[in-house]
């Protein structure tokens, strides 16, 4: 499978991440911290699920401290078998694949 673009999506706070929609995030608590990162849909809409840490080992680099409208850097990428499927950026809400 390649790389797919996707056209920008919503990151929709849901209560269970597997029914969410394309891009929708849930977000976790885990090793003492809350929120220690989230769940995402993958933007394409394909069902996949990813994650990204906002504290702790192993976190993202910046996190907003937005819920509702977060932003994550460094991008976000997502494998399928372990190839490149969904590449991007989350930025105040909003995914965009590059
Ligand atoms: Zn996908």
């Amino acid at each position: 499978m390649s790389e797919v673009k996707t056209e920008p999506v919503a990151a929709q706070l849901v209560d269970s991440i597997l029914d969410g929609p394309a891009g929708s995030i849930k977000f976790y608590d885990a090793e003492g911290n809350s929120p220690s990162g989230f769940h995402f849909q993958c933007p394409c809409g394909c069902g996949d699920i990813g994650a990204v840490k906002v504290a702790g080992p192993g976190a993202w680099t910046f996190w907003n401290g937005s819920r509702d409208k977060p932003t994550v850097r460094e991008s976000v990428a997502l494998a399928t078998n372990g190839k490149p499927h969904w590449h991007g950026y989350l930025t105040v809400g909003i995914w965009r694949s590059c």
